[in-house]
């Protein structure tokens, strides 16, 4: 149970509303009593926790930034207040929401037929339907652009034949956001479990986000009717839509790991004793302490700006790459940082640390790597592209 409240040094709670609070403070509430208590045996078991998936859905936390369908429909900034303390319990649970709701149901809810909304949305918004996003490929990770999966029309049908790499809830979801070349370009298939020549496979020997599940999905001959096709995407713009909306969450959520890393190492600092005295009261921590209270800061403030933009209506794709680039980056360096104030009781899972340091690899390698983020700015800023 933390004491501390690192943010309150900014008042950063003044620049929310009392609703914002609310469903703040809802959520981590429920990440304090459900979650905390058993994450490090789910991290240390490699347990993703599917019996949570009802609990948030009953919070309103599946889809909660969607309208209608049984989805809550708060404004983004509440959305990304649920994202921060979700992540601050740990990143797979964040990961877990940012699939189902921004990833599973915002393809649904944004390219879907009504048909599909009314089969899928209410039973995903509730948790007891899991649902994944299948864009990577063993060959194609930051250039999805190359995709080798292949959904060809036979008929009415079409047949689904290729294999997608690094899946978020793969092997739990009842249903599968899956994106194919065709001859009309990529478009997205909604595929559900048991559809024959349809498998998942799970990724084993992960040291990050192990309270997550991460598949391998293969499509040999899957026949899906005409209707499993999402009708209103069409290209890439459909897919990185819907990774725009995830990488949203991420900025917020980002920061709620580096959070709970700095409020667990000011506990853990005022009560260490080296050279007789805590060890908080040493200049080279408080260094370290003021530097990634700073960032941290600065990471709050830019989430709270891009929350703003989108409930706006105006943000673009650049800005989200701004913070998830940053946010992310800072979060894990911030992450490393308490590591060394912990000195070796960094290195276990008693204390969260370490386990947000190794899953922010992951947060930095999905939804964009950093360095396809710094193309991204960098594109925005000189009118060139560097990614060729
Ligand atoms: P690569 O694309 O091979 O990149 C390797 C390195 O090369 C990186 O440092 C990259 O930045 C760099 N690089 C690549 N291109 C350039 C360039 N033009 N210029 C400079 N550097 C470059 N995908 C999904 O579709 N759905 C999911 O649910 C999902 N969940 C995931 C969960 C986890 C735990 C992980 C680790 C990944 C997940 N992914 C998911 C996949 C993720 O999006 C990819 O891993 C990511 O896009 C990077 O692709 P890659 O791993 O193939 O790396």
């Amino acid at each position: 149970m933390h004491q501390t409240d690192v943010t309150a040094l900014i008042d950063f709670d003044s620049l929310l509303s009392e609703e914002e609070r609310l469903i703040q403070r809802t959520v981590r509430e429920f990440v304090t009593e459900r979650v905390r208590p058993h994450v490090s045996a789910w991290f240390e078991e490699g347990v993703s926790p599917r019996e949570l998936a009802v609990e948030m859905g009953a919070l309103g936390l599946l889809g909660m930034h969607l309208q209608g369908y049984g989805c809550a429909g708060t404004t983004a900034v509440a959305y990304g207040l649920a994202c921060l303390e979700l992540e601050a319990g740990d990143s797979g649970l964040r990961s877990f929401v940012s699939v189902q709701g921004s990833l599973a149901m915002y393809s649904i809810h944004a390219y879907g037929s009504e048909e599909q909304k009314q089969q899928w949305l209410p039973r995903l918004a509730s948790g007891q339907a899991i649902g994944c996003f299948g864009l990577t490929e063993p060959d194609f990770g930051s250039n999805p652009a190359g995709m080798r999966t292949r959904a060809e029309r036979h008929g009415d049908d079409w047949v689904l034949n290729g294999s997608k790499m690094w899946i978020t809830n793969g092997s739990l979801a009842d249903v599968a956001t899956v994106w194919a070349r065709t001859e009309d370009g990529i478009r997205g298939f909604l595929v559900p479990r048991g559809t024959k020549g349809f498998t998942s496979t799970d990724v084993h020997q992960k040291l990050s986000l192990r309270a997550s599940t991460t598949s391998a999905l293969s499509f040999d001959d899957v026949r899906l009717p005409a209707s499993a096709m999402l009708p209103h995407a069409r290209g890439l713009s459909g897919p990185l839509g819907c990774l725009d909306e995830a990488r949203f969450g991420i900025v917020f959520g980002a920061m709620g790991a580096a959070r709970d890393c700095l409020e667990t190492t000011l506990e853990y600092a005022a009560t260490r004793v080296q050279f007789d005295r805590p060890i908080a009261g040493f200049q080279l921590t408080q260094a370290k302490l003021a530097d990634m209270s700073v960032e941290l800061y600065k990471g709050l403030l830019l989430a709270l700006h891009l929350g703003r933009l989108k409930d706006a209506g105006s943000i673009v794709p650049e800005q989200i790459s701004v913070g998830k680039l940053n946010n992310v980056r800072e979060a894990i360096t911030i992450a490393r940082t308490c590591r060394t104030i912990l000195g070796g009781s960094g290195i276990t899972l008693e204390y969260p640390v370490l386990r947000h340091a190794n899953n922010l690899e992951s947060v930095l390698t999905y939804e964009g790597t950093s360095e396809v983020h710094q193309l991204a700015v960098g594109r925005a800023l000189t009118g060139m592209s560097a990614y060729q």
